[in-house]
């Protein structure tokens, strides 16, 4: 294991950083939080640098790299906003990796070059209305009719399903049973005047704005064998891979959250006197707490990258680890940081509000915080086993 970044890395890294220093990415990152809209410019530019194409294969029209190359270059735009990162990740680690990782050659040849291009956008469809961490348990029918496929049913709270031409959704094609979820992943056309789709609303949030969260419905979509993403009856494999995989990018999405709002409280604090000194000299202690929880959680997103790279059998709990450690980190930096503007903090619009409104969803998707609890104890349980004596 290398603690230090390669020359290769560094570059990445670096050229991540000058691209959301450019001041029209400033610009979009405000235009999106102001009017919630889909940063369409920013992806295009996005797409320009390679950004949603990091870990595609160079053939399909990406940058080939590995899962850890890709984390490092990602980083800063995280930095600069999570949810124009969000709608980075949608594309890149959740529905290129879908694709990338589980498609047929010709779905693979359909989708990747357009969606690398910022041509196409695609969404990973998976939580329904009463449905969402129990994941198994997805309604959305698919029932084989001749040599079609059709599936109604509803899915919400997606991410970019409002700008999105295709879909990698779950359906159920089987009934529950132990140790089979009974589950097909498809790879399915959607948007505006697709035969059987309808978006049924664009949500309103409270945070990462320009990140369009949305329920669709599909209403006797017709499809066939040949949309299948994996294996008939495959799709927890391919929905839990996925998520597992894109996991380790939310936990650096949200080490790069706790960051920015960890830089700005120390700028604050620093300036900013109570009692005759400054509030950073009077929090000395927490802010090394912060700090240690922090670079902590960043490693813990290294490991799980460089575990993913080398095939490493504890990458799902280090993923988990990952995940967890970011969303706790984001939340404590946070709200340490609207603390510490004291009134400053409770005005609209406020930095520090809207870096603690877009933490508050990093504990929620992919998997709530008590879920990679879960997920940590069920991996130790296995492992210890292997290590008694
Ligand atoms: C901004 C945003 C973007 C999203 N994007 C997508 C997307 O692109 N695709 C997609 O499919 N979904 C997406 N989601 C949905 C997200 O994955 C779900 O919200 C998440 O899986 C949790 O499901 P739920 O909201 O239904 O909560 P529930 O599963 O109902 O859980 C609610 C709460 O109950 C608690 N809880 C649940 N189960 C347990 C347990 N076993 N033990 C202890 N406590 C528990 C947790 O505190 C949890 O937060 C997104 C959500 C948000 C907020």
């Amino acid at each position: 294991m290398d603690f230090v970044l390669s020359d290769e890395q560094e570059m990445l890294r670096n050229n991540s950083v000058d691209f959301i220093k450019d001041a029209k990415v400033a610009a979009w990152i405000e235009h999106a939080y102001q009017t919630k809209e889909f940063p369409y410019d920013f992806m295009r530019a996005a797409a320009h640098q390679g950004y949603l194409g990091m870990m595609v294969r160079e053939r399909y029209g990406g940058a080939g790299l590995n899962f850890l190359d890709a984390l490092i270059a990602f980083g800063p735009i995280a930095f600069a906003s999570s949810a124009l990162s969000l709608c980075v990740l949608a594309q890149e680690t959740l529905f290129n990796s879908a694709v990338r990782r589980f498609g047929s050659e010709d779905q693979k040849e359909k989708y990747l070059p357009r969606s690398v291009k910022g041509e196409l956008f695609g969404c990973v469809a998976n939580t329904e209305p009463g449905v969402g961490s129990d994941a198994k348990n997805i309604r959305l029918k698919a029932e084989r009719r001749g040599d079609k496929w059709i599936l109604n049913g509803t899915k919400c709270f997606i991410t970019s399903a409002s700008v999105a031409k295709a879909a990698v959704v779950s359906t159920r094609t089987a009934k529950r049973r132990s140790g089979h979820p009974g589950t097909t992943a498809f790879l399915i056309d959607v948007g505006d005047g697709m035969p059987g789709y309808t978006l049924d609303r664009v949500e309103e949030k409270i945070g990462q704005h320009g990140a369009p969260l949305c329920q669709f419905t599909l209403t006797d979509y017709e499809t066939r064998d040949e949309n299948i993403l994996g294996k008939l009856h495959g799709g927890w494999k391919v929905f839990d891979e996925t998520f597992q995989r894109s996991r380790v990018f939310i936990g650096m999405q949200a080490v790069e959250l706790a960051q920015r709002a960890f830089n700005e409280m120390v700028f604050h604090t620093s300036d900013h006197k109570a009692f005759g000194k400054s509030v950073f000299d009077q929090s000395r202690p927490e802010i090394a707490n912060l700090h240690l929880q922090i670079q902590a959680a960043r490693l813990l997103c290294y490991t799980a990258a460089d575990f993913e790279v080398h095939a490493n059998p504890r990458f799902v709990e280090a993923s988990s680890l990952a995940k967890l450690a970011g969303a706790e980190a984001a939340l404590a930096s946070t709200l340490f940081y609207f603390q510490k503007c004291g009134a400053l903090s409770y005005l609209l619009h406020s930095q520090s509000s809207r870096l603690l409104l877009d933490a508050l969803a990093i504990p929620i998707y992919e998997g709530p915080s008590e879920i990679q609890r879960l997920i940590i104890a069920k991996q130790v349980l296995e492992f210890i086993k292997h290590v008694r004596v």
